[in-house]
């Protein structure tokens, strides 16, 4: 760098200095060491009692920095106050320190309206047109100084935002091989990917998902610091609540709306909290930051992925967000395929059995016709010429018995693939309801009588509607017959009830019950709570009751618990609605 000759001074000393100090200040490598060696030299240059630099605010920030350097008798009084911002000087109160008479002050602007570097009294002497000079040729050194440690800072930020994006494309590379390759077991590989977060991406991180239920499970959590072991216990008991709750990430996990706060704070927590004790957990987790994204397959919430900041220097960013909302659309396909992979493994599981049982079934009458139809062919042999009608007719009975059997079967099984193919058709007609029941129930009094079961049959209101009388047969049997196979021998009750528009039925026993992981797969095809074992039936009783009452136009649910009972209730509109 070219020297400008030193001037007032010209003594190699002077110059040595000179080179010295312009060394220093150029060789700063941030801004604060850069003004403090500034007002350094410009103090000892000019024999100033205070050397002060105030420099502009950068555009929108508030005050500009202001460093000072004072001479060992202005230490004790504390120097002149510079208002912040490159006001103007002034005076401040003097104590009575002994200090120097004032010698005047000179004040020079830094280049590209960086600053001013104001001096106060000279220890002897007024300032002189010698020391504007050498100021004036320290500002311009100053501002290239300022301006390297600029860059500098500018070129290692830059640096650090490479680095952490660095980090954060292999964060998320290393999770999507984890997504890709993973055994198909979402909560080991969901443990995994929060393992895999913190702590690149989070000193906690979590995963929330919604289950069969809609209720949301927090089914993951991994923490930066093993200490925390004990509070993630805690944390744990705290997963998104239901519809309307303020925990905080609700609205991600039901709404797929993401979340970014980085400046969470005592009023945010209380704002949030569900309760107390979440209140106390979040405070324990001492978290200053949120990053929340919802997990979406195929346009549905499937829950959220949480990421929160506790280290100080951790801040979470829009490119953060960014990288979140990548993992979590890769971490729901893969839930989302697992499902389907369940899914589909368990519609094979359910064929299987249903092939198992359907042989089975079809079976079971096979034997007792193939027996009697031997029997009768031994017996109508042409040395025996004689065979009593009524034996012949026994015997026709029974097989007779059977071949229904089968037929009903075949039949069960021909609607349900026609049903399947949607091609259930109605023929309404009006019906009261409850003669209908009455009917059912003594067409089942046999079983019943045999189930041990006593069937009550109550009506309240008019029952009558514009429904398919067979079809409507078919789900009280079914009901009924379900009711009597699985109520362990204890009273039945049918109620009926005329509601406005609709009619309601209502089939209640006290038998086994149906586990809750299984209430929402009876109605499916196939759908079987019990084992095969044990009770009979194809499984399919409740998948045609369910299409022939939704082909009404109305529902069916269930309410049950494993041994007290279940109750099945179907609302049926009285007209087809137009
Ligand atoms: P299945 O011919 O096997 O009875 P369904 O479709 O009628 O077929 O019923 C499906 C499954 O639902 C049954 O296998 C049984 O596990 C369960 N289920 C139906 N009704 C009842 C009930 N009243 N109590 C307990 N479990 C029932």
């Amino acid at each position: 760098m070219p020297m400008e000759p030193v001037a007032p001074m010209s003594e190699e000393e002077a110059r040595a200095a000179a080179d010295a100090d312009s060394r220093q200040l150029l060789s700063a490598a941030t801004v604060e060491e850069a003004l403090t060696v500034l007002v350094e030299v410009a103090r000892r240059l000019t024999r100033a009692h205070q050397a002060t630099v105030v420099l502009t605010p950068a555009p929108g920030r508030t005050g500009g920095a202001s460093v000072t350097s004072l001479s060992r008798a202005y230490e004790v009084w504390g120097g002149y106050a510079v208002p912040s911002g490159g006001g103007r000087a002034r005076r401040g109160r003097r104590a009575a320190t002994g200090a120097a008479e004032p010698r005047g002050r000179l004040a020079v602007a830094l280049p590209s309206n960086a600053g001013v570097l104001y001096l106060f009294d000279r220890e002897v002497g007024d300032f002189s047109r010698e020391d504007e000079v050498a100021l004036s040729r320290l500002a311009r050194l100053a501002g290239l100084a300022l301006e390297s440690a600029r860059l500098l800072r500018e070129e290692q930020q830059a640096r650090t935002e490479a680095e952490d994006a660095e980090h954060r494309a292999a964060f998320l590379s290393d999770a999507s091989r984890l997504l890709a390759s993973s055994s198909l077991d979402p909560k080991v590989t969901l443990d995994t990917l929060a393992r895999l977060s913190v702590p690149v991406m989070a000193d906690w991180c979590f995963v929330d998902i919604i289950d069969e239920g809609g209720t949301v499970q927090r089914t993951s959590v991994a923490h930066a610091d093993a200490r925390d072991a004990p509070l993630a216990l805690r944390v744990r008991e705290f997963p998104p609540g239901p519809e309307g709750s303020s925990h905080p990430t609700t609205r991600v996990a039901r709404h797929a709306e993401s979340l970014l706060v980085d400046d969470v704070d005592d009023a945010w927590l209380h704002r949030v909290s569900v309760s107390e004790a979440h209140y106390e957990t979040m405070r324990e987790v001492g978290f200053h930051g949120i990053l929340s994204v919802p997990l979406v397959a195929r346009g549905r919430s499937l829950g959220a992925l949480t990421f929160l900041a506790v280290r100080p220097s951790r801040h979470y960013s829009q490119a953060d967000l960014e990288t979140a909302q990548d993992l979590a659309r890769r971490a729901a396909l893969f839930l989302d395929n697992a499902r389907l992979y369940r899914e589909a493994r368990r519609s094979v599981l359910l064929r299987d059995e249903f092939l198992a049982v359907a042989s089975h079934e079809l079976k079971t009458p096979l034997t007792p016709l193939q027996l009697r139809l031997q029997w009768l062919r031994q017996q109508t042999r042409k040395d025996k010429p004689y065979l009593p009608t009524s034996l012949v007719l026994s015997q026709l009975d029974v097989v007779q018995r059977q071949v229904d059997k089968l037929s009903g079967l075949v039949h069960g099984l021909l609607d349900v693939s026609r049903m399947s193919s949607g091609r259930l058709s109605l023929h309404r007609e009006d019906v009261d309801l409850e003669v209908l029941a009455r009917e059912v129930k003594t067409r089942l009094a046999l079983a019943s009588s045999q189930a041990g079961s006593e069937v009550s049959l109550t009506t309240h209101g008019d029952v009558k509607g514009h429904w398919d009388r067979a079809r409507l047969e078919q789900v009280l049997t079914h009901l009924l017959a379900n009711a009597l196979k699985y109520g362990a021998g204890q009273p039945v009750r049918v109620e009926l009830e005329g509601a406005g528009e609709d009619v309601v039925v209502r089939v209640e026993d006290a038998g086994i019950g149906i586990a809750r992981e299984y209430q929402s797969h009876i109605f499916e095809r196939f759908g079987r709570a019990v084992s095969e074992r044990h009770y009979g039936g194809l499984g399919l009783g409740l998948y045609v009751t369910r299409q022939i009452v939704e082909a009404h136009g109305g529902t069916i649910q269930v309410a049950s618990e494993p041994q007290k009972g279940s109750h099945f209730e179907v609302t049926l509109p009285r007209r087809e609605s137009t």
